[in-house]
């Protein structure tokens, strides 16, 4: 549920009686596209803001936070990514940290509603920045029928960057598709899925996908914790796993020596992302293995 007041944007979260507002002074494009509502607000202190059905997606000031943590901890766990797939992420935001990467080869953006890469292109333009790319490879269309449709074994890593878990990215948290994405993934593939606000939803979102993953033969699962001040609570998560390593173990000298800049991933926040709050270890005890406790 949204609300503009007073110059003020809100998402009230009714079920949890709490609310986030940001003081807005435009709103710059609204449309129904043939998925969801899309809208775009200028805000006073956080630059632009996107909204999808009511529900804050990313904002200019502090979209760092949730793209680089989707992208590096991946990456730099990965041996040898050279293929990535991100399913979502049509702000493009995912795309462009993956392709800071020297050694990706190709990347695919798979979105469902191209009206989400259009309208950050005009008003999230420095997300945008690695379209050009040679490497960026763009499909808009069901990421869940792309994953069926994929050849086998041919992916390194699949970046799972969706709305919440409902509408049409209801299936992409579900065992269906990671058993596809699994007979998608070269050996040492890892897949990594938004898997919103450990605060809310450790017992019920967060557990569903470990039990899922590990289902689908992804024997290492870990959940990575992370600030993100416009989403639900602040505090975000996304949930990585793979088939053979322990995911507990990083390329930490590459992270170390990247050859390029970020703003909040660092080798410390990577090491720091990997301890889970005991709140969740308890929750996930049955999920997760000592090795990665
Ligand atoms: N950072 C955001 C968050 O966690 O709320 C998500 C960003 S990105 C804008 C999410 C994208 O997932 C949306 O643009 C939406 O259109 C896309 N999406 C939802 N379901 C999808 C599906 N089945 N296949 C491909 N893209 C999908």
């Amino acid at each position: 549920m949204t609300a503009l007041n007073d110059g003020w944007f809100t998402e009230v979260f009714q079920d949890q009686g709490t609310a986030f507002s940001l003081q807005v002074t435009k709103k710059l494009h609204e449309e129904q596209t043939p998925f969801q509502k899309l809208e775009i607000y200028q805000t006073e202190t956080f630059g632009n803001l996107m909204v999808l059905d009511g529900c804050v997606m990313l904002t200019t000031r502090d979209n760092f936070l949730y793209h680089e943590m989707m992208t590096h901890p991946a990456l730099f766990t990965h041996r040898d990514p050279k293929k990535v797939v991100i399913v979502g992420g049509g702000d493009c935001g995912t795309l462009k940290e993956v392709l800071k990467h020297p050694g990706v080869e190709e990347a695919w953006q798979v979105e469902i509603d191209e009206r989400v890469t259009r309208m950050s292109e005009k008003y999230f333009p420095e997300l945008c920045e690695a379209n050009n790319d040679p490497r960026a490879n763009f499909f808009f269309g069901d990421g869940i029928r792309w994953m069926r449709d994929i050849e086998p074994n041919s992916v390194d890593i699949i970046i799972i960057d969706s709305t919440d878990p409902v509408g049409p990215a209801e299936g992409l948290f579900a065992l269906d598709f990671y058993r596809d994405a699994m007979l998608a993934l070269r050996e040492g593939g890892i897949i990594v899925q938004q898997s919103e606000s450990p605060l809310l939803h450790t017992d019920t979102i967060i557990k569903g996908i470990h039990e899922d993953m590990r289902k689908a033969g992804f024997e290492h699962v870990q959940t990575l914790p992370f600030p993100q001040p416009v989403y639900p609570t602040g505090w975000w998560s996304c949930t990585m796993a793979s088939k053979e390593n322990p995911i507990k173990y990083f390329r930490e000298d590459d992270a170390n020596n990247r050859p390029f800049v970020t703003r909040y991933y660092n080798a410390g926040i990577h090491h720091g992302a990997l301890a889970m709050p005991q709140f969740m270890v308890d929750a996930l005890e049955d999920e997760v293995r000592p090795e990665e406790g």
